[in-house]
């Protein structure tokens, strides 16, 4: 049950789940997909619609997980966003019915777009009253995805099973494997179809508690995991992961396949498009994911495969390249120091005392530089540079920030000869001094530094090396 001491029991989540006849683990369900959407495929009827005929052209795209309705524009406010602030004005004891029925005018409108005989003023009554009885910022939140789902079942003529009824969180916060997988292969085993809201599930304590923002991801992930499903599809409002930034290379092309600890290293590096956590729960099971346009069904978008896949290579060499920008890098020199046991443990313990994580650690015989964000430093940096002085008495000490990263990332780099010798030989070409170089011993990325003020330059003359070289 999601409601401890039973006052949100007018919510329908306690209901008792039934036992049911279960699926064993790792046995793969051949023809079921399990297809999330984004808020941008659901905002309005019209994306709601497209999103069903998705649906309905696939008969194994059998479990559903949307997202709450996005923005319908650049300046719309998802109602995510609109359920926040509208608990936060109950929060404070002051009038939200205004708020409350603007977002209630947004689902009518889907309503009436997809001609349903459907009201959702009970609905809206419950949540008025609840948020009277300070249900809490994630139940809030939570009812952007709940009713949505409501509504897209009610629209396909599929199953609503509420995610506060199958998803449960750990006392520790962290998502509850053993206990959602039963469950949730319970609930489904006995339902040909169903919608699944994404984003929230039932805390320890009891209540609707949500992941962090972009969580349905997490939702898709999670039910994909256990059905066992073929398939976990991504739906969103771009055609997959793209090989660099859109803002910072023209018309960047689409990534056709990427691993997913290709996909790691990329988001650890900035690329998003997807929930950094919503690759785990598949990702053991070895379920694909596969990341659509919901405005172009037809383009095939990014496959996200297992590491050990066997699919063509890009043709391209190398994957995808990102970076990001205002890193710092500290520099110790002392002569010996390769001979002074312990000099790069004690440096570091003083970036751990001061909670500070390092991004890599070149070093040379003499001398060790440590990457960090600078973010990390405000306010400290003095303060990190005397205390490495006193733990290791280097001849000198300093620091240059203003550094960004780029990694460039592909698999293809273990079988192929001349990759950094390549990406070398752009940024000399366009002259671009390059501070460090760090290649993973996974031969997955190399990795450089070079100066702000060049990033977006640096990024451009690897994109065409390796990509605009080959499609001319
Ligand atoms: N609606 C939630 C958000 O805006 C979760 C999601 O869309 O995945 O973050």
């Amino acid at each position: 049950m999601c409601v401890p001491d039973g006052s949100f029991a007018d919510l329908g989540v306690n209901q008792p789940i039934k036992e049911g006849r279960g699926i064993k683990p790792q046995e793969a369900i051949m023809g079921i997909k399990v297809v999330k959407f984004g808020g941008s495929s659901l905002a309005d009827a019209t994306q709601i619609q497209k999103a069903a005929a998705i649906i309905r052209a696939d008969e194994t795209r059998r479990y559903v997980v949307p997202s709450a309705p996005g923005k319908r524009f650049s300046a719309d406010t998802k109602v995510t966003d609109m359920l926040y602030g509208c608990y936060a004005l109950a929060e404070q004891g002051l009038a939200f019915q205004t708020e409350l029925d603007a977002i209630q005018a947004r689902y009518d409108d889907i309503i009436a777009g997809l001609g349903l005989d459907l009201s959702l003023a009970d609905e809206f009554a419950v949540i008025a009253d609840n948020f009277r009885k300070r249900a809490g910022k994630d139940y809030a939140a939570s009812r952007g995805e709940y009713l949505n789902g409501k509504v897209i079942a009610a629209y396909l003529g599929f199953a609503f099973v509420d995610a506060a009824e199958v998803i449960f969180f750990a006392p520790d916060g962290n998502y509850d494997a053993e206990k959602t997988s039963a469950s949730l292969r319970a609930r489904l085993s006995e339902l040909d179809h169903a919608v699944i809201p994404g984003f929230y599930g039932c805390g320890a304590d009891g209540y609707v508690k949500t992941f962090s923002r972009g969580g349905s991801d997490v939702t898709g992930s999670i039910v994909a995991d256990a059905v066992k499903a073929e398939l976990y599809e991504n739906w969103t409002d771009v055609s997959g992961f793209l090989v660099a930034d859109p803002r910072i290379v023209e018309n960047p092309a689409v990534i056709r396949t990427i691993t997913y600890t290709e996909l790691r290293e990329l988001s650890y590096m900035g690329a998003s498009v997807l929930h950094e956590a919503a690759i785990f729960p598949v990702r053991s099971a070895g379920i694909p994911i596969n990341i659509r346009n919901t405005n172009a069904p037809d383009h095939p978008g990014t496959m996200i495969v297992p590491d050990s896949t066997d699919e063509e290579l890009s043709a391209y060499t190398i994957t995808g390249i990102a970076g990001k920008k205002d890193f710092t890098s500290i520099n110790i020199h002392k002569d010996m120091m390769n001979s002074q046991i312990g000099f790069c443990r004690d440096v570091l313990s003083v970036l751990a005392d001061h909670q500070i994580p390092i991004e890599h650690m070149p070093s040379s015989i003499d001398s060790m530089t440590v990457i960090v964000d600078s973010s990390y430093l405000k306010g400290v940096e003095q303060e990190v540079r005397t205390e490495i002085i006193k733990a290791v008495q280097p001849d000198t000490i300093d620091s240059e920030d203003d550094i960004a990263l780029i990694a460039v990332v592909g698999r293809g780099m273990r079988r192929t000869r001349g990759v950094a010798a390549r990406i070398f030989a752009a940024l000399a070409h366009a002259r671009i001094n390059v501070r460090m170089i760090d290649q993973g011993s996974s031969e997955l990325n190399v990795i450089v530094a070079v100066k702000g003020v060049d990033f977006e330059q640096a990024i451009r003359c690897i994109y065409d090396m390796f990509v605009t070289s080959v499609e001319e």
